[in-house]
């Protein structure tokens, strides 16, 4: 073993241990920062590495440090340039160019084999280039689809929704595996077929996938993009990125099974139940409103003020609006006033999974503020007052109460059985889901209508104004 490779071979071994540190940081708030940073010192290890090893096979470093430039600038400008409202159809997007990386790789070393070198991989490597060319493709036009309907670029056909789409999709993935095994055994011939076959395929899954189940669809293919790297590392004969990539793989299957739970549904029902409603796109929900009560932000600051205990639901609309420092600093006087306030987090608030956990930390709320659904909702019944600020979905009591509503079984956040509770929204539309809110109709529920910033900003004037924080 030469020196290089020994080198080489220190670099892989240190790059491994900080991505596990780096994905095992991740699951805390507070850790996280310092956990991206150490899967990106990783990633940039692994590009030393190859600089370092990738001499003698007459790939020259400029490729390799060009490559690096253009996709960490992309990277960083994407970062730079994202709200943070777009970042699930961000996740999609990029989980689709690993998907579509690791196609590339395996088509490449397969095209270049038999047209250039004339040499036949083994077939070890002829497996991998199979498996990562069905991956990467499904992965990559999966997630491009997830993104298009995030984006709400993209809808569900009617006959996607029929049982047609489990036949097509039968026949689709029938084609995939003959293709798959002609490729394997030698098949030239059945290349192009398999890598059409299987984008299509990647197609039909996720297209009648809908409204609330696309977080866990999205999960999921970032679970994918991880086995795709890992089939193509076997490919490239890369030991990193073959355990990068079962990494990705096994945490992404991870985050599916706690989505899954989140949202009481089984991953067989999320991939071929297609139930769930697609999200409204004429604002309005299914369902009038006919009993409906609605306050000024002087009521609810008044409220607010004779309270002993405070519960604020954070949801999307609240990252819409960027009102997390208003409500930091109405909590901040409530809290200084003798006020508990405690902050309930439903794990799919929002738009990707943990939204809110962020948004929350991005304002310096306190960390142990946050109290999961589980341990919140006992809690409900003792809560003098409950803000809901641009929630909709994550509170709708439907969830519970009837059987035929799209949102049924998904578990909630029971903030009605609060003394009072306020909701801020900007009018009646409906959430994510599409369909209409019981809780807003409830007797101990008052709407206050608005931009939740701008609503914050004037119960936070008339705290003050009633003598809060002098
Ligand atoms: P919802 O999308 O259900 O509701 C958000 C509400 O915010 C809307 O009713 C809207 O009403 C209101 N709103 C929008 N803008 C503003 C604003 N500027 N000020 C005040 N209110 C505003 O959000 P939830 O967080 O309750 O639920 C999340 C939903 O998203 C779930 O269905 C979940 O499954 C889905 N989802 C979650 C993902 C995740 O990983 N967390 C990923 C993808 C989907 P109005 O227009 O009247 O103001």
């Amino acid at each position: 073993m030469s020196s290089a490779e020994l080198f080489q071979g220190g670099l892989d071994l240190l790059a491994v241990a900080l991505l596990a540190l780096g994905i095992k940081g991740l699951s805390k708030i507070r850790s996280a920062r310092a956990a991206n940073q150490l899967a990106a010192t990783a990633m940039a290890m692994a590009v030393a590495g190859l600089l370092i090893s990738a001499q003698p096979t007459g790939v020259t470093w400029v490729w390799i440090a060009g490559g690096a430039a253009v996709g960490g600038g992309l990277g960083a400008l994407t970062a730079r340039l994202v709200p943070m409202t777009a970042m699930p159809e961000t996740v999609a997007l990029f989980n689709g160019c690993g998907g579509l990386s690791s196609l590339l790789v395996a088509l490449g070393v397969i095209l270049a084999a038999t047209r250039r070198d004339g040499v036949t991989p083994n077939l070890l490597v002829l497996i991998s280039i199979g498996f990562s060319i069905v991956v990467g493709a499904v992965t990559c036009t999966g997630s491009v689809v997830a993104m298009g309907k995030l984006q709400g670029w993209l809808s569900t056909p009617g006959w996607m929704m029929s049982r047609w789409r489990h036949g097509f999709n039968i026949v689709l993935a029938t084609v995939v595996l003959l293709a798959a095994v002609l490729t394997v055994v030698g098949s030239s011939d059945s290349l192009w077929p398999l890598v059409l076959s299987a984008s299509l395929l990647g197609i039909g899954l996720t297209l009648p996938v809908g409204g609330a189940d696309m977080p866990v669809v999205i999960s999921l293919l970032n679970s994918y993009s991880g086995v795709a790297a890992a089939a193509a590392g076997f490919v490239v004969g890369q030991r990193l990125l073959i355990v990068a990539g079962a990494m990705v793989g096994a945490a992404g299957l991870i985050l599916t099974q706690v989505m899954c739970a989140g949202m009481n549904r089984s991953l067989t029902s999320v991939l071929f139940g297609g139930a769930l409603g697609l999200p409204s796109t004429d604002g309005k929900g299914s369902g009038e409103y006919t009993n409906i009560t609605s306050c000024s932000a002087e009521e609810c600051a008044l409220t607010l003020e004779g309270a002993e205990r405070v519960v604020v639901v954070p949801g999307y609309g609240l990252a819409v609006a960027q009102a997390q420092h208003t409500l930091r600093e109405v909590a901040r006087l409530l809290e200084n006033h003798g006020v508990t306030v405690t902050y309930a987090i439903h794990p799919v608030a929002g738009r990707m999974p943990g939204h809110m956990n962020v948004l929350l930390a991005e304002a310096d709320v306190p960390y142990e503020h946050l109290k999961e659904m589980d341990i919140i909702n006992p809690e409900f019944p003792g809560t003098d007052v409950v803000l809901v600020l641009g929630a909709n979905d994550v509170v709708n009591p439907q969830a519970k109460t009837d059987p035929d509503s799209p949102l049924y079984g998904m578990p909630v956040l029971n903030v009605q059985a609060a003394r009072t509770v306020f909701v801020v929204k900007r009018g009646m539309s409906a959430g994510y889901s599409g369909i209409k809110n019981d809780l807003f109709e409830c007797d101990n529920t008052s709407m206050l209508f608005g931009d939740a910033k701008q609503v914050l900003s004037t119960i936070l004037g008339e705290l003050k104004a009633l003598g809060l924080g002098q």
